[in-house]
């Protein structure tokens, strides 16, 4: 496996699931079949609209028969990413529109269905610039696919060709969730793509299989050739085409070296977050979707820290019944209890726009009718879900948290609805934990600022700095432009935190944070020492940032904390604590704290 006589030649990617593998690369270009695409004669309508019906049904009893493979090779949740294919498929304005052009148009079924899938995979891309609800236009591509390949006779099963007698790397423009999971498994070292976000389905599966994945490669295929050495680094997000020896000798010791490091940290799993001298942080997990819970507690996670509920609104056509949500939460709640979840009500507006709720596209839309300001203008909707969410606590641990609180007073308005559907709950004679946590993000300055009067209205606090950071130095979160500008270490946000963890503690309330800030070790450090009781952040993490308090004293951390707070500056303020964390490792190295490792 050599590459002597050419260059390298090395792309670079978004790495979604860790690992490095070297093999041979299978290129995959799924088998575009033919689809004849014509108008037909009115004496043809009813046939074709026949024949949509029956390619509809095989098309249902195929992802069926996938779902049930995924159930047995994975289990229920990771087989439910195949859900809004077949919801979609009963959605009855998908069918309506399809049979409204073979009626009126006279188109066949195949050109139909087709313009319309693709109508609906442009709406819904457009509906955000998020890159998980951009990424549910390939569930929907998939699925028009799948039917088109059925009109044309062929059968989609027999079209698969990822089965594979030696190991390979697959490397393809896009992958499709049930490409990926039908592939083979066992031989299947690594997969990479030219298009794709890091929150697509197929991500995420990868991530659940632990087969290393790169996506967002670019024009990656007009380099390679079947058959081609390649090394696919999922750490870095890149794909070595053609490696020379020295290539090959650099993953090979990086894969030792990585392995080696997560066999260590994996050891901590089962171990508490706890400095060297007694003081605990729970560490919990940031989730999307009900699928990424195996890979959670895989990690050590003790509990969800933020479930970002607004998902299954966005992947559907119309908002989801009660008895939906209540079917996902309970099903959250159970397989993580006795671990808590603390469930966001939805976030939506923002950066997240849901047609069927928002009416009026705004100008300024993150200071608009956002998260809770959106649901105490739709009640209906909110206590929709605060009665799933009610029905779902009585099967495990749940939370309830709201996002985007900036007064006291929409904090009684939340609760006063809680109150009424907590009372109609009791009256129907449906169960719930009547002693259930109720929490507020604190993600606004006001609400940083105001933190002692909202204490005392709540169980908890969860500090979100995703968006703190943004409104308080009015930076957009999501413009590269001023992404320099977007600075964790800024006093006046370490100040806010302060301010809101010193509050939480005097009412006796607990304070998590819950920003990707979590997840960054000086951050983490500067949280202990500030008192922080849970840090919640993307599984992958956790084992990290549990070393590093596992490896620290407290009494250290507040001492680098009493000293930031004289610094005037965000980069003094950083280097500081970069360099009082060195030390710290340093005097660890030569005296090792046992069991710490
Ligand atoms: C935050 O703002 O820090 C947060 C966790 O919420 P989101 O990223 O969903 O806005
Ligand atoms: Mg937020």
């Amino acid at each position: 496996m050599t590459g002597e006589s050419t260059t390298p030649s090395i792309w670079h990617g978004i790495p979604v699931s860790p690992g490095i593998q070297i093999g041979k690369l299978y290129i995959y270009d799924p088998a575009q079949t033919t689809i004849s695409r014509r108008f037909i004669r009115r004496g043809e309508i009813e046939q074709e609209k026949t024949r949509l019906a029956d390619a509809i049904a095989k098309a249902k009893e195929s992802l069926l028969d996938l779902r049930g493979k995924v159930v047995q090779s994975l289990d229920e949740a990771h087989a439910s990413i195949f859900d809004p294919q077949l919801m979609l498929l009963e959605d009855p304005l998908l069918l309506d529109r399809t049979y409204e052009r073979i009626e009126q148009q006279q188109q066949n079924a195949a050109m139909a269905f087709t313009s319309v899938v693709q109508q609906f995979a442009d709406q819904f891309a457009s509906l955000t610039t998020d890159s998980y609800i951009a990424g549910r236009k390939v569930d929907i591509m998939d699925l028009g696919k799948r039917v088109s390949q059925l009109l044309a006779s062929a059968d989609p099963e027999t079209t698969n060709s990822l089965q594979f007698t030696e190991d390979v790397i697959i490397l393809a423009s896009d992958m499709s969730p049930s490409d990926t999971a039908q592939m083979d498994h066992q031989h299947v070292k690594g997969f990479a793509t030219e298009l794709g976000g890091p929150t697509s389905h197929s991500a995420i599966l990868a991530k659940a299989l632990e087969i290393p994945c790169v996506v967002g490669l670019g024009r990656v295929l007009q380099d390679a050739r079947p058959g081609q050495v390649a090394i696919i680094d999922g750490y870095e997000g890149q794909i070595v085409l053609d490696p020379d020896q020295r290539e090959l000798a650099r993953a090979k010791s990086r894969r030792r070296r990585h392995l080696a490091y997560e066999r260590d940290l994996q050891k901590l799993r089962t171990l508490s977050a706890e400095t060297v001298d007694g003081f605990r942080v729970e560490l919990a997990a940031n989730v999307e979707l009900p699928i990424e819970i195996p890979h959670v507690l895989a990690h050590g996670a003790e509990g969800v820290g933020l479930f970002r509920t607004e998902f299954q609104y966005l992947e559907r056509a119309g908002l989801p019944t009660e008895e939906d949500l209540f079917i996902v939460y309970k099903k959250v709640v159970e397989s993580v209890a006795p671990h808590p979840v603390v469930f966001r009500t939805i976030d939506l507006g923002g950066d997240k726009f849901l047609s069927t709720l928002q009416t009026a596209r705004e100008v300024n839309p993150f200071m608009g009718l956002r998260a809770i300001r959106l649901c105490l203008a739709h009640p209906g909707v909110f206590k929709t879900q605060l009665r799933a969410l009610l029905r779902a606590s009585a099967f495990g641990n749940a939370r309830i948290m709201f996002p985007m609180i900036s007064s006291v007073r929409e904090v009684l308005q939340a609760k006063a609805i809680l109150d009424e559907i907590r009372d109609d709950l009791r009256r129907e004679g449906r169960p719930f934990n009547e002693e259930i946590q109720i929490g507020i993000m604190i993600e606004i300055p006001s609400a940083a600022v105001c933190a002692d009067s909202l204490a005392r209205e709540v169980d908890f606090f969860s500090i979100g700095t995703n968006d703190l950071i943004q409104y308080t130095l009015a930076v957009d979160r999501g413009n590269e432009q001023v992404a320099s500008l977007y600075d964790p270490f800024h006093p006046a946000i370490l100040r806010l935190i302060r301010t809101t963890i010193d509050a939480a503690h005097r009412q006796g309330i607990w304070v998590g944070l819950c920003g990707e800030i979590a997840a960054n070790p000086l951050c983490a450090l500067l949280l202990v020492g500030l008192g922080i009781n849970e840090l919640s952040m993307g599984a992958l993490a956790i084992p990290e940032i549990k070393r590093l308090i596992r490896g620290i004293r407290l009494a250290d951390a507040r001492r680098i904390c009493e000293e930031i707070y004289s610094l005037r500056t965000s980069s003094d303020i950083h280097a500081y604590v970069r360099e009082a964390y060195r030390s710290i490792q340093r005097q660890r190295r030569k005296s090792p704290v046992v069991g710490t490792s």
